[in-house]
């Protein structure tokens, strides 16, 4: 007698409809919003270590609102996504759940985390200042808060100040320097702009080149990027960068950073690849794929980051960050800060 076991479980998954085996077969679904590029060779290395597959779903947007959608009949494990603010609005939305193991809590610094589990950091970001090599000196700007002062009328250039970069930073300096300076900072940034916000990072330095400004603030990890792009390798060429603040906090930095699903099928193979991507190896891998920093201590740096030097890092948790995002919000509409 022959018994066929037939497992109903089929899930539409990244547009295409898959076949579950069994609920313990050896896999782990990831949603992200990081492109392909920058995790698969890490999930590779996860999948030849252990034998589990990594399944990804990518998209720019709309994955937090189709976990809410799925509910618990979800197939995905993970969500991968940049900045503070969009692990906390994954947590928000409930989508979530908390973790703690110890290889987590070892590799993971605190301020990278959030203190109840639902999200981990796995990469670091600084929030620069870079400035014209021909029309700045040396030790011109040295701060975040040099940037309202009166010789930089008309001569900065920034992304929208809603932007979840610039959000994060503001929110850093209302934490930092109470809400009554932020609020005067934010307004004294604005009165010095050269052109209302807009564009990209990217498009900040390359104003720089082109003369509209000589002072902008952008993610480090852009310098990268565009260095080793044929036509943006002159912009980069054209500024020098700082990090802010090494005089007294530090430089204010973000995260990439994952988060378990609230559904999460596969949890124990999920955890085991979030633990994994803690690790030296992935680390070290995951970072040097966009020239981000490693969150866990001691992971040694690629090429570029080398060149730029250590530097003094806020220390202030991500998750105070998090909590001022809608304060920091209000202060950019109060002073219409893109208009
Ligand atoms: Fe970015």
């Amino acid at each position: 007698m022959r018994l066929i076991i037939l497992v109903g479980v089929v899930a539409a998954f990244g547009g295409a409809v898959l076949v579950q085996a069994a609920p313990t077969s050896g896999e782990v679904n990831v949603y992200s919003y990081r492109q392909p590029f920058l995790i698969k060779p890490m999930f590779d290395a996860f999948t030849r270590e252990t034998g589990i597959e990594v399944n990804v779903v990518f998209a720019k947007e709309g994955l937090v609102e189709r976990l809410k959608r799925e509910g618990r009949n979800s197939p995905a494990d993970l969500i991968f996504t940049v900045d503070i603010g969009r692990l906390q609005d994954a947590e928000d939305a409930g989508v979530t759940q908390p973790v703690h193991t110890d290889v987590l809590a070892a590799n993971i610094p605190d301020q990278y985390r959030d203190p109840d589990g639902n999200w981990f950091g796995l990469t670091t970001r600084a929030r620069i200042i870079v400035v014209s090599k021909d029309r700045v000196a040396e030790g011109e700007i040295g701060r975040y808060e040099d940037l309202t002062k009166p010789a930089w009328k008309g001569r900065i250039c920034t992304r929208s100040g809603k932007h979840v970069y610039n959000v994060a930073l503001i929110a850093s300096v209302m934490a930092n320097n109470g809400d009554d300076q932020a609020a005067a900072w934010i307004q004294g940034v604005k009165d010095n702009l050269a052109r209302k916000p807009q564009g990209n990072d990217r498009a900040q330095v390359k104003a720089i080149k082109e003369g509209v400004c000589d002072v902008a603030i952008i993610n480090h990890y852009y310098i990268g990027n565009m260095l080793s792009d044929e036509e943006q390798a002159e912009w980069a060429n054209s500024v020098v960068i700082v990090f802010p603040n090494q005089g007294d906090r530090g430089t204010h930095v973000n995260i990439s950073g994952m988060a378990l699903t609230q559904a999460a099928p596969n949890r124990e193979n999920a955890v085991r690849l979030m633990e994994f991507l803690s690790s030296d190896l992935a680390q070290r891998m995951y970072a040097e794929q966009n020239f981000e920093y490693p969150v866990r201590p001691g992971t040694h740096w690629s090429g570029i980051l080398e060149s730029f030097g250590e530097f003094k890092v806020d220390q202030l948790p991500l998750a105070e960050v998090a909590q001022r995002r809608p304060a920091a919000v209000r202060l950019v509409d109060q002073v219409d800060f893109d208009g």
